[in-house]
């Protein structure tokens, strides 16, 4: 059987050394340091002051506007500030840090509905708002907003992504084998609220067991297909998943709505079940601690705004000399310069790599080979918008659509003389949103 996929991408080292370690519940932090801006958009404004005791799944940000969420303590305890952290994704902000008091008690909010299938489509969507429920593959876009595409839109298809195509991350694989039968039934909570009947979920051929347990809990389900993908990174790309699923291509600055799809990353499929039915807000995660620098890789359960450090500890600590220490994955992830900072939501891993493997070499000129035309998923020219880039000529990189690129990284992974294509496509595409946002 032909295997499924999109045109370009690249094979890096899978690294997937996690992928056969069950998941681990980490135990209860002393502390936690939660972000009021975890998500897409705008940040959340706090609803508790220092000294409030609050207890586990309790509301403590509000979201503000329509895109934005809710934010909810993942323990129980005292407010000991609120003021500004480091932050995982960029400069300190806004951070509420909670003293556990050791109970771990639920706020009364937290409750099962025993009803659950019986909730209008406008329910669903009000409970997951409230969840404070975002994409949990990285990108942390408000999953409500997801779920309430404009009347003027038909979605006829909700893909679930499966892929996790970065190398080293393996909680979504670890998710599917022991999570299955919750992670359906966030399908099917997905597939009611946008009445729509036809239902895939996308994984990567190097989890066969992972395609197993999924197509086995989806037996006698006719609107559902389990659909093996070829091992290419980005294979979990939106763009590229609802081409190689459905042979729809997204349009240049358009979204999967506009080809009539919804995609969601198999954990908020998860948290979407688990608010629908147990009541429960978005308060943890599953995040792979993985890589050579440290001790004990491992699939961890973790409260959000848990420390890295606290994650380091219990994994053993370092092995041998740290080098880097990225959020994510290799080729997405954000490089991180201290271990003050929390788990956030979008959150999926800690890659620790030993200073042997960081390599830093020194940019070469372009030999123009087009390796790097030849890897981009959506056929975009990475040289050229190095070049412009280079130059700080916005307009030029405008007109060759960079900001259609998604970042994914495989134009420089390729790129023999190490040219920062990434580094200079992104300034450009700031450039670019602020003389627009200007004029
Ligand atoms: S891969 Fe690098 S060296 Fe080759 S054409 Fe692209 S930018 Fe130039
Ligand atoms: S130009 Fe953008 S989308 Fe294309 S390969 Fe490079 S990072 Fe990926």
């Amino acid at each position: 059987m032909r295997i499924r996929s999109f045109r370009g991408g690249v094979h890096p080292p899978e690294e997937k050394i996690t992928s056969q370690k069950p998941i681990q519940e980490l135990p209860l932090p002393k502390k936690v340091v939660i972000p009021l801006s975890q998500h897409t958009g705008v940040p959340a404004r706090p609803t508790v002051k220092v000294g409030d005791r609050v207890k586990t799944g309790q509301r403590i940000g509000e979201a503000q506007g329509p895109i934005s969420s809710n934010i909810h303590t993942s323990i129980s305890g005292k407010i000991t500030s609120i003021e500004n952290h480091p932050h995982p994704l960029g400069p300190p902000s806004l951070a509420i840090t909670i003293e556990s008091d050791g109970r771990d008690e639920h706020h009364p909010s937290v409750k099962h509905n025993n009803d659950y299938f019986k909730l209008h489509p406008n329910e669903i969507r009000e409970i997951v708002r409230g969840a404070g429920i975002v994409g949990l593959g990285g990108a942390a876009f408000p999953t409500h907003v997801k779920l309430s595409p404009p009347e003027d839109r038909w979605i006829d298809t909700v893909i679930l992504n499966g892929c996790e195509c970065e190398p080293y991350l393996t909680c979504d694989h670890r998710l599917m084998i022991e999570k299955t039968y919750e992670i359906i039934e966030g399908l099917k909570i997905i597939a009611k609220t946008l009445e729509v009947t036809s239902c895939y979920v996308g994984i990567e051929k190097n989890k066969e067991d992972a395609i197993k347990a999924m197509r086995e809990e989806i037996r006698n389900k006719a609107n559902m297909e389990i659909v093996s993908l070829k091992t290419k990174y980005p294979q979990g790309s939106e763009k590229q998943l609802i081409e190689a699923i459905l042979n729809r291509k997204v349009p240049s600055g358009g979204l999967p709505l506009d080809v009539g799809v919804v995609v969601q990353n198999v954990g908020t499929a998860l948290a979407i079940s688990e608010a629908v039915k147990k009541g429960r807000p978005l308060i943890e995660r599953v995040i792979t601690v993985t890589g050579r620098g440290i001790k004990n890789p491992a699939n961890l359960r973790v409260r959000m705004g848990t420390l890295f450090k606290d994650m380091i500890d219990y994994c053993g600590g370092f092995a041998g000399k740290p080098g880097k220490i990225i959020m994510g994955g290799a080729l997405m992830g954000f490089a991180q310069h201290t271990l003050d900072v929390p788990v956030i939501k979008g959150t999926t891993g800690i890659l620790l790599l030993t200073e042997d493997e960081v390599n830093i070499e020194e940019p070469q000129p372009c030999i123009k080979c087009a390796r790097c035309v030849d890897s981009c998923p959506i056929y975009l020219l990475p040289l050229y918008l190095g070049i412009y880039g280079e130059k700080e000529l916005w307009r030029k990189c405008e007109e060759l659509g960079a900001l259609d690129c998604t970042e994914c990284g495989c134009c420089a992974y390729i790129c023999p003389a190490r040219i920062p294509l990434v580094q200079l496509i992104k300034l450009a595409k700031q450039e670019i949103a602020a003389y627009r946002k200007k004029k």
